[in-house]
């Protein structure tokens, strides 16, 4: 497919991928000069938690379609809400939208913002005789809705008069009446086919405090009465939310119906939510978690949270190209949690300096290597970027290599080190392996090796043929770090696939935490917080925050292995 000419020009960098259906909408509207052919999207996050990754997908969508097509986002706070609300929650939404590389500009709006106009037009309906206040609780309420296959029950508050209805109404705002006692409900058909016609409750009174508005207002508009008009209120042109809201639709459709009369009209779009395997995805149970400790907070690396994904050493990059490679369905499905993880391997692979640690230290002795020498030898910092140059290493006769890379009895194809066998040390010289020495219960201690001193680069052996390379540390030079291995914090790749009488917290991983100490070379004492970095070999860490001058602490973002790679051979 080619570029349309409607499409933004500086918007190339997508390349000539298929249409999503989403911008087949947006492109047939402007090719219909729809709304003046503007394109005007917006996020609306209800501020009752941290954002995670499904609204990364979201705000990749809404400010992406807007950066394609010229247009605009805006950052809406869905606020209706107070007893859930807070600004912690507003202030972490901002920042996250930010760091994901997207701006709103001066375009910062609230469902709040819109409060006044709201009211007005409640009392409009009330007087179209288009809704009337309902006496009975809401669980009574909720039993008169009926089914699918039965009609609703009428209440018995349905036909006050209009009068009776906006003094009821007036007296509600003023705060007249308790909590639950009333609400504002519409008057449409409580045997409609689509049961959210059925006398939907626009109004409920809460004497919490809002956290802009204060006690201004004590009644309070649903989400359904409250969202289509806001839409309206900011000109937005592609209102895109999640396949529950499908249903939602004609009755955002009816608000505006009844209540504008412009030619210009707001679109509700519907696509799938993001579903990641191994991840729980709703806020009310990521606030479980926080809330009961399961986790250290909602920037926890373990966390599927955007802090989190942030904290774990993700880039924005990484998570806009994921949300890139999923793209838009129409249907619900679920994304293997290994594409995410595929995403920020491939941009740290570019980004990432690399450097040498070892996470189960052996000691290894080099017998013909001088005592008391250090050598510096030059490591290249990253082979994908040559601006980021090089640095030189400590080297000396006693190293740490990993314990796994050294098998008395290697398997067939073990290409590291063995009795008898050569390897090359990474940046440095090939050493042969002459004796293993071992505690009283067969543990080892050290290993014992020759070095070949001509082998190091430049030198007179340096190109023979050696099947494997492995990383080290100068044993005196090494510096001690604190790493925290992460695993998936849920056990099944359904965290609510849990046994009759269980409960999902039952799928958390009891191991999805590990701090080990291990050794790194000394350069990494200088890393800054929130830096990446690869550690040969092994995986990709960033610096977490909690480090101190004296306990340096990384966090493993994704070990080095692909396991996308396998799943995805295994699909296609
Ligand atoms: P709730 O409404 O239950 O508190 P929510 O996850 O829908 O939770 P919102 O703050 O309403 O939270 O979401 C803001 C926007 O992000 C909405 O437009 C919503 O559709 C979208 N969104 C939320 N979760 C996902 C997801 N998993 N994948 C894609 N988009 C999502
Ligand atoms: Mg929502």
């Amino acid at each position: 497919m080619t570029d349309s000419p409607i499409r933004d020009e500086n918007s190339k960098a997508e390349g000539s991928r298929a249409l999503n259906f989403i911008e087949e909408i947006v492109e047939e509207n402007l090719r219909e000069g729809k709304n003046d052919s503007r394109v005007h999207t917006r996020f609306p996050p209800e501020p009752n938690g941290y954002l995670h990754i499904g609204h990364a997908k979201s705000i990749c969508l809404n400010f992406g379609l807007a950066q394609r097509y010229g247009g605009k986002t805006n950052l809406r706070f869905d606020d209706t809400n107070p007893t859930k609300e807070d600004v912690e929650y507003v202030d972490s939404i901002k920042e996250d939208v930010r760091w994901l590389g997207f701006s709103w500009d001066d375009r910062e709006f609230y469902a709040s913002d819109y409060f006044e106009q709201l009211y007005n037009w409640a009392e409009k309906l009330i007087l179209d005789g288009k809704a009337y206040v309902d006496d009975q609780p809401a669980e009574e309420i909720s039993k008169q809705r009926g089914t699918v296959t039965t009609p609703g029950v009428e209440s018995p508050f349905r036909n006050r008069s209009i009068d009776e209805n906006l003094t009821l109404f007036r007296r509600m705002k003023a705060g007249e009446f308790a909590e639950g006692s009333c609400v504002l409900r519409a008057k449409i058909d409580m045997a409609h086919v689509n049961m959210f016609f059925r006398d939907p409750i626009l109004y409920r009174i809460s004497f919490t405090p809002h956290h802009r508005t204060g006690t201004k207002w004590c009644i309070y508009p649903m989400y359904d009465y409250a969202h289509g008009q806001s839409d309206y209120l900011e000109g937005i042109t592609h209102s895109i939310c999640t396949l529950e809201f499908e249903v939602h639709r004609p009755l955002y459709d009816w608000f505006l119906d009844q209540l504008t009369t412009t030619a210009y009209r707001p679109r509700q779009i519907e696509f799938a939510r993001l579903n990641l395997t191994y991840t729980m995805m709703s806020k009310r149970k990521l606030l479980e978690l926080v809330k009961n400790n399961y986790v250290k907070g909602w920037d926890d690396p373990r966390m599927p949270t955007i802090s989190g994904l942030r904290r774990r050493g993700y880039t924005p990059e990484s998570i806009r190209s994921f949300a890139d490679r999923i793209g838009v369905a129409r249907r619900d499905n679920i994304i293997d949690v290994s594409l995410l993880e595929f995403s920020v391997r491939e941009d740290l692979n570019k980004k990432a300096n690399r450097a040498l640690a070892v996470l189960n230290p052996v000691k290894l002795v080099l017998t013909n290597y001088p005592e008391g020498v250090t050598e510096m030898l030059t490591a290249i910092n990253n082979p994908e970027n040559p601006e980021a140059g090089s640095r030189e290493i400590p080297f000396s006769r006693e190293l740490y290599i990993e314990r796994e890379d050294f098998m008395e009895v290697p398997p067939k194809k073990f290409f590291r080190l063995f009795p008898d066998g050569e390897v090359r040390l990474k940046y440095g010289y090939i050493i042969k392996c002459d004796e293993v020495v071992k505690d009283e219960n067969g543990e080892i201690l050290e290993i014992r090796c020759t070095c070949d001193m001509d082998s190091k680069t430049g030198g007179l052996t340096a190109n023979r043929k050696i099947k494997g390379t492995i990383h080290w540390v100068s044993a005196k030079d090494a510096i001690d770090l604190e790493v925290r291995l992460f695993d998936r914090l849920f056990k099944t790749p359904d965290p609510e696939d849990y046994p009759e009488g269980g409960d999902w917290k039952d799928n958390l991983n009891p191991e999805s935490l590990k701090v080990i100490t291990v050794k790194g070379e000394p350069s990494l004492r200088s890393a800054t917080v929130l830096s990446h970095f690869q550690f040969e070999r092994i995986g990709y860490f960033n610096v977490d925050p909690d480090t101190t001058a004296e306990n340096i602490v990384f966090n493993r973002t994704v070990s080095l292995k692909d396991t996308w790679q396998k799943v995805a051979q295994n699909e296609g």
